[in-house]
């Protein structure tokens, strides 16, 4: 049966002589994986059209049964090619597209994630704020995924968030300091400007969210936040965070 997507390029990699393997995230039906037979010889089929970050066209063929579907030709409707040529941009980026990989569920269509993930790449790849970019990403991901954490109010007293509250990641939510009984292992903190910016990121339209001036401390509260809420999920660290510290160090 043959089809055709428009999908953006998640992960690619190298198969046997020719070939490629890669993960895509389509519009018509969510994340896929496929076989790109010759890819890295053919260019009139492929171009650099299974470049990742591309937003392509990409022509389907696939048998029932069949996990691994074929991709037949690429036509490229999007490269951001700057986000390949600033080392903080690519790093992050990476991060996005890692995001999806490990949490969109496969085969299942969301036009909200692909829009998402369409329009964040075309701002990155202009943009002079990356991490806060991957910050407002990872919060509207995991939320259209149904993995968004509860921060404005207290899990155990109901009490609202307007003091600083502790995330515990294994419910997936805040406790507040009367609450808190044990202060065994490291506690993540979340201050009411993080829980109130947090928000803020949810409500607000992708396109309007430069407006958004967040203060550095925020910013490192929600990353450790973050960091230990997918950790915690995927029972795994993501791989591209390691490349993305190395380049905060360097650049
Ligand atoms: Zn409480």
């Amino acid at each position: 049966m043959k089809s055709k997507v428009q999908a953006i390029i998640i992960d690619s990699m190298n198969l046997g002589e020719a070939d490629k393997l890669v993960t895509f995230f389509s519009r018509e039906r969510g994340r896929l994986q496929g076989t790109a037979r010759n890819a890295r010889k053919s260019f009139k089929r492929f171009g650099a059209g299974l470049e990742l970050f591309t937003h392509a066209g990409l022509q389907l063929f696939e048998r029932e049964h069949q996990e691994l579907v074929r991709i037949e030709s690429a036509d490229i409707m999007f490269q951001p090619i700057e986000i390949n040529s600033d080392l903080r941009r690519m790093s992050t980026g990476s991060v996005m597209l890692e995001l999806v990989k490990e949490f969109a569920p496969p085969g299942e269509r969301s036009i909200p994630v692909f829009h998402l993930l369409a329009d964040t790449l075309r701002i990155l790849n202009e943009s002079d704020a990356p991490h806060f970019l991957l910050r407002i990403f990872e919060i509207k991901l995991l939320s259209l995924l149904g993995y968004q954490p509860r921060l404005d109010h207290c899990l155990s007293c109901g009490g609202s968030a307007k003091r600083q509250m502790i995330f515990l990641t294994m419910k997936g939510g805040v406790l507040c300091p009367d609450c808190m009984v044990s202060s065994g292992g490291d506690q993540v903190r979340l201050s009411s400007g993080a829980i109130g910016f947090y928000y803020q990121v949810l409500r607000m339209d992708l396109s309007k969210i430069s407006r958004l001036k967040p203060s550095v401390e925020i910013m490192e509260e929600l990353d450790s936040a973050f960091a230990a809420h997918t950790f915690h999920i995927l029972g795994k660290r993501l791989r591209t965070m390691a490349f993305l510290n190395h380049c905060k160090m360097i650049t």
